[in-house]
């Protein structure tokens, strides 16, 4: 199949590990007698450095003209440290997310055998964890109306959210669900917030749909604790974007690392597939960064956007052969880890195409 792939490597990490996805596309390019043809955009503070936007219009055209999109990661410590600032990184982000109509953030959170010890949760708690989250990506306070008032001492960002928005992310949920255990948990706040009331109201009414599919209601509270005390109990997860955001950050955990999660942002058009991680600028430059991340993240996109299925189980088995050696970067490494398995960045991405070409 030929196929063209725009690679979106943005700020810091984000360059140096989706070189290592790429590196991976490549080697099942080669196995699987693919051509991908690659295209390199800029956004975020790169973007910003050379364009002053953050999501140049040469940027989103040639992702709208793609069959595919790998995302490395948006953001600075300028902009962070700097909240007065009015061109952000994170800007590009959400507009890119907004135009190309990337509404659902699908993000698979599960551990492999070999890093039960890895994370801070025990093993026993965490053997067999396999969740799927769908967060909702263009709505919420991301998007609400935003500002400042009585001279600058007041700010607010307004959480909505519309039924046609929670319809859509809801049948997405229900469908995955059908293909795993058949449960969904929607997440929400519907005891305090009218949009949540609206969420769950909706969700119910989908849920009629599928009743096949188990459904359940957790508050966000709730689940943020049910998650680490009882991973094993969620099949897949819906919920609005804010929550979201938090609760994959936290079951990043039950997968040992940031550096280990990948996502898929899917909407009506071009997919578009990336770390859940940010630029880490406490790591940058260090070659540091665990890849596995966005080279699973490639394996979505092998997977969704070109139904490529055999050539994403090659990439996951690959990643799971070399978790198997033993080898780890620094963030999934243990006192017990040899220093011969030890790997930085690049060293990481050339074991896994090693077992490509095998
Ligand atoms: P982060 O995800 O960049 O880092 C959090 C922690 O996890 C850091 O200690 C980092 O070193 C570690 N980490 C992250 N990815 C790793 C990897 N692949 N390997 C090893 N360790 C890894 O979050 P942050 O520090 O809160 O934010 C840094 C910047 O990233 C900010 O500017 C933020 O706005 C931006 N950000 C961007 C995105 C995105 O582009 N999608 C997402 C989150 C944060």
């Amino acid at each position: 199949m030929k196929k063209k792939i725009v690679i979106l490597p943005g700020d810091g990490i984000g360059k140096e590990v989706t070189t290592e996805g790429k590196k991976v596309l490549d080697a099942i390019a080669a196995r699987f007698n693919h051509e991908f043809i690659y295209d390199y955009a800029v956004i975020g503070h790169d973007a910003i450095e050379s364009t002053g936007n953050p999501l140049p219009d040469e940027t989103l055209a040639r992702l709208k003209n793609c069959d595919a999109i790998l995302f490395g990661a948006v953001g600075h410590p300028k902009y962070d440290n700097d909240p007065t600032a009015k061109v952000r990184p994170e800007q590009g982000l959400l507009k890119m997310r907004k135009e190309l109509g990337l509404y659902a953030n699908l993000r698979p959170i599960k551990l492999f055998d070999e890093l039960l010890e890895a994370s801070s949760i025990k093993p026993e708690i965490l053997k067999g964890s396999d969740i799927l989250f769908f967060r909702e990506l263009t709505g919420d306070v991301y998007f609400g109306e935003k500002g400042r008032k009585d001279d600058g001492k007041t700010g607010y960002d307004l959480m909505i959210y519309q039924r046609y928005e929670v319809e859509r992310i809801a049948h997405k949920a229900f469908i995955a669900a059908r293909t795993r255990k058949k449960k969904v948990t929607s997440v929400d706040k519907a005891n305090v917030l009218e949009s949540s009331r609206l969420w769950r109201e909706t969700v119910q009414e989908i849920g009629k749909l599928y009743p096949d599919v188990q459904l359940e209601h957790q508050f966000v509270d709730a689940a943020a604790m049910k998650l680490i005390q009882n991973p094993r109990s969620f099949d897949v997860v819906v919920t609005g974007n804010l929550f979201g955001d938090i609760l994959t950050d936290e079951a990043s955990q039950i997968a040992g690392s940031m550096g280990m999660l990948a996502s898929a942002s899917v909407g009506d058009q071009v997919g578009l597939y990336e770390p859940i991680h940010g630029s880490a600028h406490d790591i940058t430059g260090k070659g540091i960064a665990n890849p596995l991340a966005s080279i699973l993240s490639a394996a979505l996109l092998l997977d969704i956007s070109f139904g490529m299925k055999a050539e994403s189980e090659a990439v996951i088995a690959a990643v799971a052969a070399t978790l198997k050696e033993g080898y780890r970067t620094a963030d999934i490494a243990d006192a017990n880890t040899p220093a011969n398995k030890r790997l930085n960045t690049q060293a990481m991405g050339d074991q896994v195409v090693s077992h490509l070409k095998k």
